[in-house]
C-alpha cells in the first residue's frame, strides 16, 4: 500500500497538472469506487481544482470555489495517472475525471477487488472524514512521540501503523523506521528510554524524508525499500540475512543483528495460537 513518502510524491507530481483546467466532465466511476452519491460527481463540471492536497494516505482535490473536495484513498492497489490529450489510458478506469483541452485524471486499481474509495464532499464533510486520523508522521518530532509511546503500552510496529495515533505509515516503511531506529518491532512503547524515542523519532523523519526523495525520482519498491521485503538479503549496516516474522495480519522484516541483540522473532499471528 502506498505510505506517506508515496502520496506525498504523488501529491506533488499532480498539484499542477490537476489544476491548470477546468473539469469538462467527471466521470464516469466505478460503482464500488464511488463512495458517495450526494452531492452527484457532475457536481464538479466546470469547477477547477485549487491543487492536490494530501492528509496521511489520502489525497484530497478541493474545488477553487471552496465548495466541494474530492477526497481519493488509493488503498493496495489503486493508481492515479495524469494523461496528456491523446495519450491512451486504461479502458475501464475505477474513475475518470475529464479536464478541458483532453486531459484526464484517471484512477486504476489492479486485480479484480474493488477497495480503493473515492468520496465527493463539502469540505466540512471531508473534515468529519479526516477527523479520527492522528498527526502527520512526518515532523512528528520527540515530544509528542514521547507522550504517545507512554499512553498505553504498545509494540513499536503496530504503533506506527496506527492510524489514529500517527498517520501515514504502514507496514513497509514501519519496517525501515525501526530498522534505522535499531529497535525490534516487538519493542514495548513504555519500555523505551528517552534516548530510543527521540532516536525512533529521528528515524521517522530520516527514512519519511529518504522515501520521498526516492520517490519524487521515480524509483520503484526494489530501490527503495531496503529492510521491507528483502528477506534473506544482507542488512545494510551489518551484512546480516533480513529475517522475517508474522505479527498479527502482518508480515515484519528486521535484522536480528540490529535490532534484537540477535534473537530471532516468533510468530505472533493469533490464528498460530489457536490452532
Ligand atoms: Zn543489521
Amino acid at each position: 500500500m502506498p505510505e506517506l513518502p508515496e502520496m506525498e510524491a504523488w501529491r506533488r507530481e499532480l498539484d499542477a497538472p490537476v489544476s491548470a483546467f477546468p473539469i469538462a466532465k467527471a466521470g464516469p466511476a466505478h460503482i464500488a469506487t464511488l463512495k458517495t452519491f450526494e452531492p452527484p460527481l457532475s457536481a464538479l463540471d466546470g469547477r477547477r481544482f485549487k491543487g492536490a492536497r494530501r492528509r496521511a494516505k489520502r489525497l484530497l482535490f478541493p474545488t477553487d470555489d471552496g465548495e466541494l473536495v474530492l477526497l481519493v484513498h488509493l488503498m493496495t492497489a489503486g493508481r492515479l495517472r495524469y494523461l496528456r490529450f491523446g495519450e491512451r489510458g486504461p479502458k475501464t478506469p475505477a474513475l475518470q475525471i475529464t479536464f478541458e483541452g483532453g486531459t484526464r485524471l484517471v484512477l486504476t486499481e489492479a486485480g479484480s477487488k474493488k477497495r480503493a474509495g473515492v468520496w465527493l464532499l463539502t469540505p466540512e464533510a471531508a473534515d468529519a472524514e479526516l477527523a479520527h486520523l492522528g498527526p502527520e508522521a512526518l515532523g512528528f518530532g520527540g515530544d509528542r512521540l514521547a507522550e504517545l509511546c507512554a499512553e498505553e503500552s504498545r509494540r513499536l510496529h503496530s504503533l506506527l501503523r496506527d492510524q489514529r495515533e500517527i498517520a501515514g505509515i504502514g507496514r513497509a516503511w514501519a519496517n525501515e523506521i525501526l530498522h534505522r531506529a535499531q529497535l525490534s518491532p516487538y519493542a514495548l512503547s513504555r519500555e523505551l528510554t528517552r534516548e530510543e524515542v527521540d532516536r525512533l523519532a529521528a528515524a521517522i523523519d530520516a527514512e519519511l524524508e529518504r522515501g520521498l526523495e526516492l520517490r519524487e525520482r521515480g524509483a520503484n519498491d526494489k530501490r527503495t525499500y531496503r529492510i521491507h521485503d528483502k528477506l534473506g538479503e544482507p542488512c545494510y549496516v551489518c551484512g546480516t540475512a533480513i529475517s522475517r516474522v508474522d505479527f498479527e495480519e502482518h508480515t515484519i522484516y528486521y535484522c536480528h543483528e540490529c535490532q534484537t541483540g540477535g534473537r530471532v522473532l516468533k510468530d505472533r499471528r493469533l490464528s498460530r495460537l489457536l490452532r
